[in-house]
Order: structure tokens, then C-alpha cells, then sequence
């Protein structure tokens, strides 16, 4: 089952033994590979919202799920950045901690960037985060700007620093690349493995993957 405020709008939805919350389509980067561009559904559950939920209709939501049983895990996600609804994410990860539910984020590492004076992965620790999921995308800063497009100039290099200090507090760290011809996926996994965070190599998802038309 998947909860929402509208008929057709995704807040809250389980895959396997995990729920994932949606609850911005707003992005500080406008990738080319993004399912975003060319598709309103991920696994049957629509994620274009018409508008962002309220803390208190996320909550809500999420109580209605976990009627329907456990989760090992729940997961920020979504067709867009979390991150740039950082007081929301960190409110529902108390809330989460709170019930000893195990949380993580996956983002593309903007955070600091979108939220300049804080100490972004600091209060994610604080708010109890156990992991966290970075597009590191590319192995170096020209491949990033040409596949993400980001907002800001100097992305590429935050992104590595907000890994960085999500390691340094203590969180689960994942560095994800998407499969692409223009990535060397093989030097990006050595940055992964230099830094000491997992990596993940994501399938390129189209208009014909599975996902996308379910
Ligand atoms: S960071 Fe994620 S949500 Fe944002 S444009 Fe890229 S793929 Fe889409």
C-alpha cells in the first residue's frame, strides 16, 4: 500500500522490506539521466507531486505504512533532493530514531551548498541518521557539470567533502555512479575505496525500463 495527501501523489510507499518517502521534486541539479524528466511513476507509485507535503502529512503517512508491518529501513528519496526540505528530513529522522526505525538519505550531496552556515551532516548525525547515499556520478569535476548541471559551480568538490564528513560522524556512506559511457566507473570506485565509504554502480534507468512502466 502507498500513502499520499492526493489520488494520484506519492508521499510514503514500500519496495520489498523498505518504505521510502517522497517529499520534494525540487533539485539543485537537472541531470540528463534524470527518471524525473521522462516519467511521472516509479514502480507503480506516482512521485510528481502537485505540492510538497507538510511535516505533519509526512508523519501522518508514514504512521499509515507502518500499519501495513516493519521496514528495515526508510529511505529519502524521491524525484528530487531531500536535503532541500533539510528541516523536514531531520524532524522525520528524529521521529524515526525516536522508534529505533533505521533511516538513510539519498542525495546528491548538495546539502551544505543548499543550507550555507550550518553544519549540514553534523545535525543529520544528531538527528540520528544511520546512512547515507551520495551520487558521486562522475570521477571528476568536467563529467560532473556535463551529466548533472548543477545549480552550483564548485558541486562536484562539496560532494566529496559532505561524504567526507558524513564518514567522519559516523554515518554509513555510499557513493553511487550511475552506469554511462562518459564515467569511469572503475577510478570513481577508487575514490570510494580511498575515502572508505561503499560504492554502488546504478543501472541507467530509460523510458522502456521496467521500473519506470510498472
Ligand atoms: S540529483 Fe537526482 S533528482 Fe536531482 S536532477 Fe539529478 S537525478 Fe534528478
Amino acid at each position: 500500500m502507498a500513502a499520499g495527501t492526493g489520488p494520484n501523489m506519492t508521499i510514503v510507499y514500500r519496495i520489498r522490506n523498505n518504505i521510502y518517502l517522497n517529499i520534494t521534486n525540487r533539485c539543485s541539479s537537472d541531470c540528463t539521466f534524470c527518471v524525473a524528466k521522462f516519467a511521472d511513476r516509479f514502480q507503480g507509485h506516482t512521485l510528481r507531486l502537485d505540492r510538497e507535503p507538510s511535516l505533519a502529512e509526512i508523519l501522518h503517512d508514514l504512521e499509515i505504512e507502518f500499519l501495513e508491518g516493519p521496514a528495515d529501513e526508510v529511505v529519502f528519496v524521491g524525484f528530487g533532493e531531500p536535503t532541500i526540505r533539510l528541516d523536514e528530513v531531520l524532524k522525520v529522522t528524529e521521529w524515526l530514531r525516536l522508534r529505533r526505525i533505521p533511516s538513510r538519505l539519498d542525495t546528491n550531496g548538495h546539502g551544505q551548498l543548499l543550507h550555507p552556515g550550518r553544519e549540514v551532516a553534523h545535525e543529520l548525525a544528531q538527528a540520528g541518521l544511520g546512512s547515507v547515499s551520495v551520487s558521486l556520478v562522475a570521477h571528476n569535476s568536467e563529467v560532473y557539470n556535463q551529466l548533472c548541471r548543477p545549480m552550483f559551480s564548485k558541486a562536484y568538490r562539496t560532494v566529496l567533502k559532505f561524504a567526507e564528513d558524513c564518514l567522519k560522524e559516523g554515518m554509513k556512506v555510499t557513493l553511487s555512479v550511475v552506469d554511462l559511457p562518459e564515467v569511469d566507473v572503475e577510478a570513481c570506485r577508487s575514490i570510494a575505496e580511498r575515502m572508505g565509504a561503499e560504492f554502488r554502480v546504478r543501472k541507467l534507468l530509460t523510458p522502456e525500463s521496467g521500473e519506470v512502466k510498472a
